[in-house]
């Protein structure tokens, strides 16, 4: 898959621009709708459940456009331990896998929503998620989910198709892999079809994939404008608003949404609004968010550092197809979902976060070391010495988990913090600037 980070040029225009005194900005104008959004969403799919429509639990990184084109409702229970972790619940329904034998190492998105789906209880509307029709597991992103799929197809006695992705250490996808993958895609709509008793059009596929070209188009559109400076906003708002792109990528509600979002941050950037008063310091994040812990994002927003892109938002613009891959959707899925942030080696994931931190003039790399998810934080130590050697930045490694606030010490980490910040300091006050200085050694670490 090519590198699909944002590009510069809509940043130059930018850059060019006068910005004028910074003004502190509220919430997102769009957060209303989002919220909105995101409950019709949850909404629609405890009515699937009502009216017997069928339900497919869904990996993040499964190729969604399918189920859309049969009417058939995604779920996502990944995106359920999000929420979980954000509603600071995570640890109540861990505990109950916990007790039941799964350990505290698992990834605690697996462990929350096992949690819940034992109990058959959940936040959002005091019972658990509604129970699938059908599951289907993209190994694309971890190995977790093959066995966290496989646990709760038996719990609900519901089949499960298991898509083999191969892992792509160098890019581009060889062909070979390619045509396994298709093979796969190919098995995995005669899976649909049968358990369902939908068949796939191939014209409402092609549709859906526009609406996801269009959706991934916004996508680096919003992240595109944060290149300004001040940055129009941070990390908060794009963990919170990744949220359609993941669940709902493909409807036309999805692209109205983010087409709303764009212009409210085009039109911020034009007028020098952003969410860190006096922006000092332009940050990158690596990994999930600590849905858990808002507040320190919040710490590093009061001490004049702003998170201008995230590895994992940004992997949301990589699923775009081009109007040439509608002669062969099958093989454009293919393609787009052998590709993703996690099922790549670290060669490639290096040059996407050195683009990233290119592009948006970043400071500094701030990793989140993240205990549940093994396959993001493996390779970090890897690609923190290729931002200090390649671009001279200083890095900092957090210690905590998504949803889990057990595995987080925030004492400690805000010490490391403010440690991190002198550093930045420092080199602001010996001339030193962003990544767009070039290379250099001069990097550290925390
Ligand atoms: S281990 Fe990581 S990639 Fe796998 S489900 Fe958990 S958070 Fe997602």
């Amino acid at each position: 898959m090519s590198d699909k980070t944002t590009g510069t040029s809509g940043a130059t225009e930018l850059r060019a621009a006068e910005p004028g005194p910074v003004k502190p900005a509220g919430r997102l104008k769009a957060d209303a709708d989002l919220k909105q959004l995101m409950g019709k969403y949850y909404n629609g799919v405890f009515w699937a459940h009502r009216l017997h429509r069928p339900i497919a639990w869904i990996t993040s990184g499964a190729p969604v456009e399918p189920l859309y084109a049969m009417g058939i409702t995604p779920v996502y229970p990944e995106n359920y331990g999000a929420i979980l972790g954000s509603r600071k619940c995570a640890v109540e329904y861990c505990e109950i896998a916990e007790g039941a034998g799964y350990s505290r190492d698992l990834c605690s998105y697996a462990r929350g929503s096992i949690g819940s789906m034992m109990a058959d209880r959940g936040p959002l509307n005091g019972r658990g998620l509604p129970a699938p029709d059908v599951l289907i597991c993209a190994k694309n992103i971890c190995n977790v989910v093959v066995k966290w799929w496989e646990v709760m197809a038996r719990h609900y006695n519901k089949p499960l198709f298991i898509l083999d992705t191969p892992y792509v250490p160098e890019e581009p996808v060889k062909p070979h892999q390619l045509e396994f993958v298709r093979g796969q895609l190919e098995e995995m709509i005669a899976f649909l079809e049968k358990h369902t008793k939908r068949r796939l059009s191939r014209s409402r596929l092609v549709r859906v994939l526009e609406n996801s070209t269009k959706t991934v188009a916004l996508w680096e559109e919003v992240q595109r404008y944060r290149q300004a400076s001040p940055s129009p906003s941070s990390a908060l708002d794009m963990f919170t608003n990744m949220a359609p792109i993941v669940a709902i990528r493909g409807t036309d509600a999805c692209v109205k949404y983010y087409r709303k979002l764009a212009d409210e941050l085009k039109e911020r950037a034009a007028h020098g609004v952003g969410p860190v008063p006096n922006e000092r310091y332009r940050l990158v994040w690596d990994n999930i968010a600590i849905w858990h812990n808002f507040r320190l994002m919040k710490y590093f927003h009061e001490r004049g550092a702003v998170f201008v892109g995230e590895t994992y938002t940004n992997a949301w613009g990589e699923y775009s197809f081009s109007p040439e891959d509608y002669k062969d959707p099958i093989m454009a899925m293919a393609r787009q979902y052998s590709g993703v942030l996690l099922n790549v080696g670290p060669e490639v994931r290096l040059g996407r976060l050195l683009k990233m931190a290119r592009d948006y003039r970043a400071d500094g790399v701030v990793f989140h070391s993240n205990r549940s998810c093994k396959t993001y934080s493996l390779s970090q130590y890897f690609l923190a010495r290729g931002v200090q050697e390649q671009l001279g930045l200083p890095t900092l490694f957090i210690e905590a988990d998504m949803t889990d606030p057990r595995a987080y010490a925030d004492a400690a980490t805000k010490t490391r913090v403010d440690a991190f910040l002198e550093i930045l300091e420092g080199r602001k006050e010996a001339g030193g600037v962003g990544a767009t200085a070039g290379a250099g050694a001069g990097g550290r670490t925390c």
